[in-house]
């Protein structure tokens, strides 16, 4: 018989902890979760949920805007930035609260403690000057954002996590990043009335996506006022008396009321004993794991945001509850993370599935490119000057959608649904085969009949021999 205190010590409640504690608990497993913060994690808490939760506020700019050309009038409409801070925080301690129930159903036990690895079966729990033994042990300790200290005056910027609980909205902000959250978080502050600048290192933003949808997301943002700069770095942070003023090393000088630092995020690898029982960390401090989320040290597990794959929640779902079908439901599981559809839910929003048309021509000899540019139906009457581009990355030798590309309304929920065509390996002979529905956006999927560009990779002929 197993002497352990537990079958499974699970370290942090976020998506990917919880996840797998409640499956290997409803497996029979005896499974202790330690959290040291509330119930959650980033997804719930300070990332996802409350996140969409702005996006959706920003829309109703949009909307309130574009309703104007549909009959409405909206003088004296306002926005109160305290309402809808509150009922998000409502919303997301609610959400919280979901969570503990659901661990308690399952009948893991949740402990309210910073946990640390001691050793390879036993834990330390901070917070109750105790320590207990367990047969395997989960590090689902997520992230956090990360800070550039290079930054002079770095301690005045805010960071994702404290946007929810912003006092009151600036009347500027400095946004520096040019991934996801930063766009993100510029959306909805443009969108709230907040002068909003953005200023990323790279010659573009949103670094990794197709290259269409990079530029159209650049030139969009422009257009609803958003100040981008691209190819400069923050250098300082001061005070004037009067506000913040942020100066890159460009020579701009850019005032506001908030900066906030949206560079990428750290994993909570330091302090939690992985020296000591020989956890491996990769170069950029994540936990390298096998296919199985196994660590360096048999009977340590590691999943979502704190190991070296995507920094998604239904990622780190998937993998807590794989790692619980291993260990405890009898059915060795690896996670695919191969076509993993993502969004970036900026204004408008991005949605997109599997290769882009960079990566399709480097990895594949015959590559066909669909796209479908025009200005949605909804737009012509409100008014709104700007356009969708939906774009189709195929195999031209197998005819294989490799790739799906949206930027524009609808654009998150489109990549969802080819995400399973795409995972079905269906044909440009499927989407063509496919009637569409009329009149929505989506249609424009299936009835783009000509590429607009046929890439087909040099052949390289042998050298010719030398002439005798
Ligand atoms: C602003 C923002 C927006 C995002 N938007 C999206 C989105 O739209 N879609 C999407 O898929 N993903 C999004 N993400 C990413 C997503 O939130 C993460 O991928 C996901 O939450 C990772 O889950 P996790 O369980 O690995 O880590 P986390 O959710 O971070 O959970 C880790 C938990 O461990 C706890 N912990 C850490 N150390 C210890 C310790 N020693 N002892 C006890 N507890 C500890 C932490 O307090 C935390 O609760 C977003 C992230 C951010 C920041």
């Amino acid at each position: 018989m197993d002497t352990h205190d537990f079958d499974l010590f699970v370290i942090g409640a976020g998506s990917a902890g919880v996840r797998a504690a409640r499956v290997a608990a409803r497996h029979g497993a005896r499974v202790a979760i330690a959290e040291d913060d509330k119930v959650g994690g980033t997804c719930v808490l300070r990332g996802c949920v409350p996140k969409k939760l702005f996006v959706h506020a920003a829309h109703f700019a949009d909307e309130l805007e574009d309703s104007v050309g549909f009959g409405w009038t909206t003088k004296g409409v306002s926005f109160d930035w305290p309402t809808l801070r509150d009922n998000v925080t409502a919303d997301t301690d609610w959400l919280s609260g979901v969570y503990i129930r659901n661990l308690e159903k399952a009948g893991a036990e949740l402990i309210r403690s910073r946990a640390v690895i001691e050793d390879a079966h036993r834990v330390r729990l901070v917070g109750e000057d105790r320590s207990v033994t367990t047969r395997y042990i989960l590090i689902a300790t997520g992230g956090r954002p990360d800070l550039d200290r290079m930054i002079g005056g770095v301690e005045r910027a805010i960071v994702s996590d404290d946007v929810f609980h912003l006092r009151q909205l600036p009347r500027r902000i400095v946004i520096v990043g040019g991934g996801y959250v930063a766009l993100e978080f510029a959306g909805v502050f443009n969108a709230f009335g907040v002068e909003t600048t953005i200023v990323h290192r790279g010659a573009e933003l949103l670094r990794g996506f197709d290259a269409d949808i990079r530029k159209s997301v650049h030139a969009t943002l422009q257009h609803r006022g958003v100040d981008v700069i691209c190819g400069d770095k923050l250098a300082r942070i001061e005070e004037d008396g009067r506000g913040l003023v942020a100066t890159t090393h460009g020579g701009r000088r850019l005032e506001a009321g908030e900066v906030l630092l949206a560079i990428g995020r750290l994993p909570n690898t330091e302090g939690i004993g992985l020296e000591k029982v020989g956890v491996v960390v990769g170069a950029d401090r994540r936990i390298a794991v096998n296919e199985y989320c196994r660590t360096s040290v048999e009977n340590i597990y590691a999943v979502g945001d704190v190991t070296n794959r995507f920094q998604l929640t239904p990622v780190a779902i998937r993998e807590g509850e794989a790692v619980a079908e291993t260990l405890f439901g009898g059915r060795p599981t690896v996670v695919d993370h191969a076509a993993i559809p993502t969004a970036v839910f900026s204004q408008p929003e991005v949605g997109t599935v599997g290769l882009t048309e960079e990566a399709a021509k480097a990895a594949h000899a015959a590559v066909d490119i669909y796209k479908a540019n025009f200005k949605p139906l909804h737009h012509r009457v409100a008014g709104r000057d700007e356009r969708m581009l939906l774009k189709l990355v195929v195999d031209a030798q197998t005819d294989i959608v490799l790739g799906f590309h949206a930027i524009g309304l609808g654009a998150a929920e489109m990549a969802q649904l080819v995400a399973v065509a795409i995972k079905a390996g269906a044909t440009k002979a499927d989407f063509d085969a496919t009637v569409a529905l009329h009149p929505t956006q989506s249609e424009e999927i299936v009835t783009m009949r000509s590429p607009v560009e046929r890439y087909r990779a040099p052949i390289s002929l042998p050298e010719p021999a030398p002439a005798k």
